[in-house]
């Protein structure tokens, strides 16, 4: 196309003439809408924060939010009522690492992502990651905390896509890129990682004080809403200072700081440098454990399932159960999370993710306690307990609904009849009734 310059003169009125008519082509603002009233009858209504169950529960929702909870709410006319009499209700399930824009497989990655990273564009991870955001959803989780390994911040675009309303999706707080030293996760070869600087977009690399503010500014401009360092994927690692600079830099945009760390030093490290979050549990020995009892740091411990087979060994199992266990004894503040960002053949996401349960129930804790993971502490790591998560009136209409009862056994979270996300329902008698989340824009509002 060739262009032809107009006079400045000209364009400056060609530009008012263009601003006024998009001024007028403005639609009036819409009347006040009527609210749109929706009733779930509970049978069973727990509330993971006390373990406790309450029966014949009433749950009132007013367009997106919980309006009121009681055994004798007046029900609005013209509200639609939802019947789960049968079916024990509660609030939706966090897992608080997950990798939603990664999937590596089998074949032909050998499950080794470095190969994923360079065969997958952003653009498919970001299409995979909406469809595994909706397989979470159907599994009933409503809260991904999405840690990294997301492309060129795919993970962004999902939270943006869900927040605005294009998809349905669990709310995803998400952390960009990883923030390692050179090579990140990576061992490339001079060629690979200096040439070809393959490391980037998986993981950004910041070895010094000024990359690492850098580093965690880029994140937070793009979209990031908690910063993911790697405390030690090298042996040179991060030092306690360079931990403590990156959380105040973080702290500026009122985010948090999660530490992948597989050393006891490493771990060491960013928990007295002040990391809201440690993911992984080879570094968490009791000394730790207890650290982070003092500190108050959250644990994401990612304990694969042995029943992954592809994913896990007999050792490392028997490792993640009694490091779990440690953890329990000491009372840290344990979250339910899964690092599952592969492909297991006939099961979906959420499938997957629900499979952890196991390594919870081999360390031998109470049902009622796996589910404060994966709820009340969940909602608190994820920074949403004001906001979504728990069953009360002014938070996000959120909620699941199974058959039996968790608090007795937690495998009942195997099958979620009914999942509600922001007050629509988008899973009834265990199908996906997706539909009213699908927009011809964004419904609401756009975000950053
Ligand atoms: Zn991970």
């Amino acid at each position: 196309m060739t262009t032809r310059a107009l006079p400045a003169v000209r364009l400056t009125l060609a530009v008012q003439l263009l601003l006024a008519a998009a001024v007028l082509a403005q639609p009036a603002p819409p009347a006040p809408a009527t609210p749109r009233y929706t009733a779930v009858r509970a049978g069973r209504l727990i509330d993971p924060a006390t373990g406790t169950v309450t029966t014949d529960q009433i749950i009132l929702i007013k367009d997106r939010k919980f309006e009121a909870i009681g055994p004798k709410v007046a029900i609005p006319s013209g509200a639609e009522v939802i019947d789960l009499s049968g079916l024990t209700v509660l609030p939706g399930l966090v897992d608080a690492h997950n990798h939603l824009a990664i999937t590596y497989k089998v074949v032909p990655e050998r499950n080794n992502y470095y190969v994923t990273v360079i065969s997958d564009s952003t653009p498919l991870r970001a299409i995979q990651a909406a469809s595994n955001g909706i397989q979470m959803l159907a599994a009933g989780f409503t809260i991904v905390r999405d840690m990294g390994n997301n492309g060129l911040y795919a993970d962004t675009a999902l939270r943006q896509a869900i927040e605005e309303g294009w998809i349905p999706g669990p709310q995803i707080i998400n952390a960009g890129i990883i923030i390692g030293s050179a090579g990140g996760q990576f061992w490339p070869t001079p060629e690979m990682g200096i040439e070809k600087k393959v490391t980037y977009p998986e993981y950004l690399e910041a070895d010094t004080p000024d990359e690492l503010v850098k580093a965690v500014r880029q994140n937070m401009l793009y979209g990031a809403k908690v910063i993911k360092i790697c405390a030690d994927c090298k042996p040179w690692g991060y030092s306690v200072d360079d931990i403590k600079l990156v959380v105040a830099e973080a702290a500026k945009a009122g985010l948090k700081v999660e530490a992948h760390a597989q050393t006891v030093d490493g771990a060491r490290r960013a928990i007295e440098g002040g990391v809201w979050s440690i993911a992984h549990d080879l570094g968490l020995d009791d000394a730790n454990h207890k650290l982070m009892v003092k500190k108050g740091t959250f644990r994401a411990g990612t304990e694969t399932p042995l029943s992954l087979t592809d994913h896990q060994t007999e050792a490392g199992f028997k490792r993640d159960v009694a490091s779990l266990k440690n953890a329990y004894e000491n009372k840290v503040n344990m979250t339910y999370s899964t690092d599952a960002d592969y492909w297991v053949p006939g099961k979906t996401r959420g499938e997957v993710a629900i499979e952890f349960i196991e390594t919870w129930k081999a360390a031998g804790i109470p049902p009622r306690d796996i589910l404060k993971a994966m709820t009340t502490t969940g909602y608190r790591c994820a920074q949403t307990e004001n906001t979504r998560g728990p069953i009360k009136p002014g938070l996000a209409a959120d909620l699941i609904a199974v058959p039996g009862n968790p608090l007795e056994k937690i495998d009942a979270l195997r099958d979620v009849q009914f999942v509600m996300k922001d007050g629509v329902v988008f899973k009834q008698k265990g199908v996906l009734t997706p539909g009213p989340f699908f927009h011809g824009g964004p419904e609401y509002g756009l975000v950053r």
